[in-house]
């Protein structure tokens, strides 16, 4: 398992928390002061309304008296009951009290309060303030007659218990933010726990993938994000698992077939080497066998080169194949070799037809295909090679009456260097590359390759690449 470090301060984790953390700060900053501030408001202004409507009472007794005096004041307000207000003082137009039940008893000093000033000269005034648990409030308004301020009313109230019901609302509050912060806290450790396993398991997959262990692969619950990166990679690794594979194969396969040639130069060289007085007919012999391996061992070299250079995805030239004249071309070249198969070759070629493929290319696939239908045929057999058009295609197809290919072996047989009958073909002077060659070529010019059995004997190979298209570039 490979070893993961790991650096919260740096992580997607660190991120997202120090983000989570900032959005919940500002919302608990905001439950804690908008709420309070509302209801101060709210307390304020029903304080206000409560006292201004006992001045207004306070007020509406004293109009019954002629003139403002202590006397006067003291017995209309005496029969007032149920006040809230803990003090209420009287004055005359000039700020002199006349009536004061407060503690300080002002009667007779003047008292130049802010509110009272206000209500002398006409106005209502309130003010009201909160303080360690009680709302403090005091009203004054102006006593007339006849359009005249001839005194002023001021009230004064400390009210505790809508002071306590404000604290209650912020104690509250504050716990309700408590629990939210550890509600949060642990849901997020959860989730950063589980995030953090998950992610580890991904990095730790792609490590070790990285280290060349394409077996590899991750085990993620879930099918959100990460569950679907996880298949993702599993499939990457899947995939790179196979093009390995292949790799290896292709390598051990390839040494495989250069060492059966370069193993029989060597013998043969030993032989001429070793006998002394070896006479000049078998050396020729031996000599001519050295001579085949080697070519062998060109045209081995040959196929892999093309191969090669299709993998490499060599720059496509097209052209216009002219495809009776391509088929006619490989048949002549291909006679002598059925003629000593003892294999009659047959052709069906419709005038005028046009491939948008590379002559060489062209060439390349009629020859192994044809060459495959003779080499895997049977004396007396035939080979018949058939062109048409279908559609925007042009479709070449190579059937032959040969030994035919095993069901089970037909999905392979494109593949490199897989034989069905590996001594049949090295008989033949095969190399198991032709068809993976014939394939690549096929799709590099965009067409398409597939091979079905025969009903009576042998196989068809049928190949369609897109029609010459007059104008084409
Ligand atoms: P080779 O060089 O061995 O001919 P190919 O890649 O051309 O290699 O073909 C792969 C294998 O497919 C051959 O070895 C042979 O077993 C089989 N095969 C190809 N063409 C035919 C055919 N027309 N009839 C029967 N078997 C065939």
């Amino acid at each position: 398992m490979v070893r993961l470090r790991w650096n919260f301060a740096r992580s997607l984790q660190a991120r997202l928390a120090l983000g989570y953390s900032l959005i919940i700060a500002a919302l608990l900053v905001l439950m804690n002061t908008y709420p309070v501030l509302m209801t101060e408001n709210l307390m304020f202004r029903s304080r206000q309304t409560a006292l201004q409507n006992e001045a207004a009472l306070v007020i509406n007794t004293l109009t019954t008296a002629e003139e403002l005096t202590p006397e006067t004041v003291e017995q209309a307000v005496a029969g007032l009951d149920g006040l809230d207000a803990q003090r209420i003082l009287v004055t005359d137009e000039m700020g002199l009290a006349l009536y004061d039940t407060g503690e300080e008893k002002r009667v007779g000093q003047y008292v130049l309060a802010g509110e009272i000033v206000s209500a002398i000269q006409g106005n209502d005034a309130f003010s009201s303030f909160y303080q360690d648990g009680v709302f403090v409030s005091s009203a004054a308004s102006p006593v007339m007659n006849r359009s005249t301020v001839v005194g002023a009313v001021f009230l004064y109230e400390e009210n505790s218990t809508q002071g306590l019901l404000l604290r209650e609302l912020q104690h509250n509050l504050r716990l309700i933010s408590v629990v939210v912060c550890l509600a949060v806290l642990a849901l997020f450790g959860v989730f950063s726990i589980g995030l953090t396993r998950r992610v580890n398991a991904l990095l730790g997959g792609i490590r070790t993938v990285r280290e060349g262990e394409y077996t590899h692969r991750i085990t993620m619950a879930g099918h959100d994000e990460l569950g679907q990166l996880a298949d993702e990679f599993n499939q990457l690794t899947r995939r790179l698992q196979s093009t390995e594979e292949e790799r290896r194969r292709f390598v051990s396969d390839a040494s495989h077939e250069l060492k059966t040639p370069l193993a029989s130069i060597k013998l043969m060289t030993d032989s001429i080497l070793q006998d002394e007085n070896i006479d000049r007919d078998t050396a020729r012999e031996f000599v001519a066998d050295i001579g085949e391996a080697a070519d062998r061992l060109i045209h081995i070299s040959q196929e892999l080169l093309a191969l090669n250079r299709l993998d490499e995805g060599r720059q496509v030239n097209q052209e216009a194949v002219v495809m009776k004249a391509a088929v006619d071309k490989v048949l002549r070249m291909l006679s002598p070799l059925a003629e000593e198969a003892g294999v009659t070759l047959e052709t069906k070629l419709e005038d005028g037809l046009l491939a948008a493929c590379g002559q060489e290319d062209m060439n390349q696939i009629l020859r192994n295909l044809m060459e495959n239908a003779i080499k895997y045929n049977v004396p007396g057999g035939q080979v018949m090679v058939s062109v048409f058009r279908r559609g925007d295609s042009v479709c070449l197809e190579v059937s032959d009456t040969g030994v035919g290919i095993p069901e089970e072996d037909m999905p392979r047989i494109f593949e490199r260097f897989y034989r069905v009958d590996k001594a049949r073909s090295r008989a033949a002077g095969g190399t198991g590359l032709g068809l993976s060659i014939v394939r690549d070529t096929v799709h590099l010019h965009g067409g398409e390759i597939s091979v079905q059995a025969r009903e009576e004997a042998g196989v068809c190979f049928s190949v369609t690449l897109p029609a010459w298209k007059e104008g084409q570039p």
